[in-house]
């Protein structure tokens, strides 16, 4: 086969590097399958592309607009992912190896963009939590906001997830309305060009929402701007270097750094050899070391067991070890496959030496070059460490190959401690079916690691794993892991996104967020509110109802009528000794079901279904005698469908001083 020539996507073309090209070699034969550079670029030229076209044509969606563009790229990659399945190969993946990069990839996307349209609004401002109060008399109050950078996302990708690397930051910086310059590792770059050809195929993207960097980033570092974010994966050596770039240092540009990690796996002292979780751990523990060829920034490097099962958790694993070996990823029965390259086996084998300082090799060869000799091909190698309170490389050396090493440990502190010498990590999982150890490895270790994966009987089944970064948790970790936080859900968009404080009157605070907002001027409406579409109902429309006495014989009905006679709605000596209430008092469903009674228009007509209360909070009691009245105030709309949208209700119950007894959103589902 020919190599190819990579070409970046650059202001909108597609441009081969002018020169300098460097040869990027087949994992599995060592033949040079591409080859690649950026040599010619124009790197100012591209981040001005993405200021002047990408950003402000993103910035003009809204976040549902966004959330659609990444369910057609997601499509997109979908129809055609055996393409990339077939790339893969030369990166040495095995297809479950690929399927983690491609498929899972593609499923980031699919989760961000259904987490876009339910979670975010319709809007191109995020609100961050609630009103603050700032003022007696409500005329200056405070709202944080998220609204997007300007600038461009660097994404600087490492060589492992050529296409999940990609699509994992590109979900919540689209989302967050900012274009991307993505470079990634050259290694396995050919994939990752792939893959934006495919998405920039799709055309649904706008002008400079992305753009491709196959080979050095040349002087793009000197043109960045506050309003730039890099979000880096990849060695703890070039995330210092780079983080230290004058400009970086500066302009104080975003810098987020996934780098080198030396996750656990932990046996819980509970667990005896006959317990389900001794082979659940003994099985992942074989799963993260062979993975992708132990290539994954979440591999297990450290296996912590209980000292008295380290030689029966030992040769468990070695028996499960001796059935992987390593094969060509094309053939179906191969359960592992290559290193990336020859040069990372050379890098891999220098690490196992200075583990073995350490600890002593009780499994496979590192110098051995299994299946063939012009492939990166290496044997698993598990190393075990009996006093790892002496050893140092066990605790500060990432073998990022299917590497990974057993250390005993006392008991519950000293497997906490033995822990956190790994100094920071992305993840650690604990096998236990102890729940107060459970508790006690996150009170005592939940500060050095990004995720802590419990993993037993119950949950294994459906349990997504130790190594899995899922879109919906935080991936990242502290320290040696780099410091920095990626998706999370919605928190990972606010990454590309910059929260400021609002201060102002109410009535300039609604009309920035488009929301209403307490104080703000309201439309006393003319028209019962139900009885307008969605598209009628402007934001602070509002009915004020008459009002209604609650007697004694309401709450006694009602109390008969559910069955919820409880001793403070029904006798007047228990509810008088309650220092809360001093005699009885109206059931807070009833002041709800009586809401409803006060605001509601009983014909049929554009509102289709309630379908549910937020926030909702009793106030004050209500007692026999007084009587509420209810302000039901349009809060937030959301179209979710072409001709059906969510409306947000603002209801605030009062009595008769005045005072709020009870206050919540109530949400309908009205006709467009
Ligand atoms: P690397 O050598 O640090 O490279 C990472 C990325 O940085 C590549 O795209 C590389 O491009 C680029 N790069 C290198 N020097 C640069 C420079 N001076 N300016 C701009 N970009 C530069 O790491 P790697 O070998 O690809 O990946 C292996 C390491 O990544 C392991 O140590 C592993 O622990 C870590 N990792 C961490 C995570 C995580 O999420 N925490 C995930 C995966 C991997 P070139 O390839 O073109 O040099």
């Amino acid at each position: 086969m020919n190599p190819i020539t990579l070409q970046n996507y650059a202001e909108g073309k597609w441009i081969a590097g002018s020169g300098g090209m460097a040869e990027l070699r087949s994992a599995i034969n060592g033949d040079v399958v591409a080859l690649t550079s950026s040599q010619g670029l124009d790197f100012s030229a591209m981040l001005n592309f993405a200021c002047n076209h990408g950003g402000p044509a993103l910035r003009a969606l809204t976040f549902h607009d966004r959330a659609k563009l990444l369910k057609a790229l997601a499509e997109a990659l979908t129809a055609r992912k055996e393409e990339l399945y077939e790339l893969s190969y030369n990166t040495g993946a095995t297809r479950a190896d690929s399927w983690i990069d491609i498929d899972g990839g593609i499923g980031t996307f699919a989760v961000y963009q259904g987490k876009g349209r339910r979670e975010l609004p319709n809007e191109r401002i995020l609100i961050d939590g609630a009103l603050e109060a700032l003022s007696r008399n409500g005329t200056f109050q405070g709202l944080h906001v998220y609204t997007s950078l300007q600038g461009a996302a660097v994404h600087i990708n490492a060589f492992n997830f050529p296409v999940w690397g990609m699509l994992e930051k590109l979900a919540p910086t689209f989302l967050a309305g900012v274009p991307a310059i993505v470079k990634p590792a050259s290694a396995t770059s050919y994939l990752t060009e792939a893959a934006v050809r495919i998405m920039l195929e799709a055309n649904v993207l706008p002008k400079g929402a992305l753009q491709l960097i196959v080979g050095s980033t040349g002087d793009l570092f000197d043109h960045l701007t506050c309003q730039d974010v890099v979000s880096f994966t990849g060695s703890a050596q070039t995330a210092a270097k780079l983080k230290s770039h004058p400009v970086i240092q500066r302009e104080s540009v975003r810098f987020v750094a996934e780098q080198d990690s030396l996750n656990a796996s932990v046996l819980g002292p509970d667990v005896t050899p006959d317990a389900p979780e001794f082979d659940l751990f003994v099985k992942e523990v074989a799963r993260e070391m062979t993975a992708k060829a132990g290539q994954k920034c979440t591999a297990i490097r450290r296996a912590l067991v209980p000292a008295g099962l380290l030689d029966a958790v030992q040769d468990a694993l070695i028996a499960r070890l001796e059935k992987t070996t390593p094969g060509d990823p094309r053939d179906e029965a191969t359960r592992m496959g290559a290193l990336v390259s020859i040069s990372q086996r050379e890098d891999v084998r220098a690490k196992v030496a200075e583990l073995a300082r350490d600890a002593s090799i009780v499994f496979g060869d590192p110098k051995a070059s299994p299946v063939n000799e012009k492939g990166a091909f290496i044997s698993p190698v598990l190393l075990r460490c009996d006093r790892p309170w002496e050893a140092r490389a066990v605790h500060d050396v990432e073998a990022f190959g299917p590497v990974s090493t057993l250390v005993p440990y006392k008991d519950g502190a000293d497997v906490i401690a033995l822990a956190n010498r790994g100094k920071g990590s992305l993840v650690m999982s604990v096998f236990t079916h102890d729940t107060t150890f459970a508790r006690d490895v996150v009170l005592g270790s939940g500060a050095y690691h990004g995720r802590l994966a419990f993993i037993d009987r119950d949950s294994v089944k459906e349990s997504t794993g130790h190594g899995s970064p899922m879109p919906h948790m935080i991936h990242g970790g502290p320290g040696r892991a780099g410091g920095g936080e990626e998706l999370g859900g919605i928190r990972g968009v606010t990454h590309y996104m910059q929260r400021s404080a609002l201060q102002g009157n109410p009535r300039v605070l609604s009309a920035v967020v488009n929301r209403y907002v307490a104080g703000m001027p309201v439309e006393e409406a003319t028209q019962h509110p139900f009885r307008r579409k969605f598209h009628d109902l402007p934001i602070g429309y509002q009915l004020k109802t008459k009002s209604r006495e609650i007697t004694l014989e309401d709450i006694e009905h009602f109390a008969h009528f559910t069955g919820d006679t409880f001793y403070a709605h029904m006798d007047e000596v228990a509810a008088a000794a309650n220092p809360l209430f001093g005699g009885r008092v109206a059931h807070g469903y009833l002041i709800l079901a009586f809401a409803a009674g006060l605001f509601v228009d009983p014909d049929p007509g554009p509102v289709l279904a309630n379908y549910g209360l937020d926030n909702l909070r009793f106030v004050k009691p209500v007692k026999p005698g007084d009587a509420i009245q209810v302000a039901l105030t349009v809060k937030d709309k959301t179209l979710r469908k072409p001709d059906q949208g969510e409306v947000r209700w603002d209801v605030v119950v009062t009595n008769r001083d005045g005072d709020t007894v009870a206050a919540y959103d109530l949400l309908t589902m009205n006709a467009a």
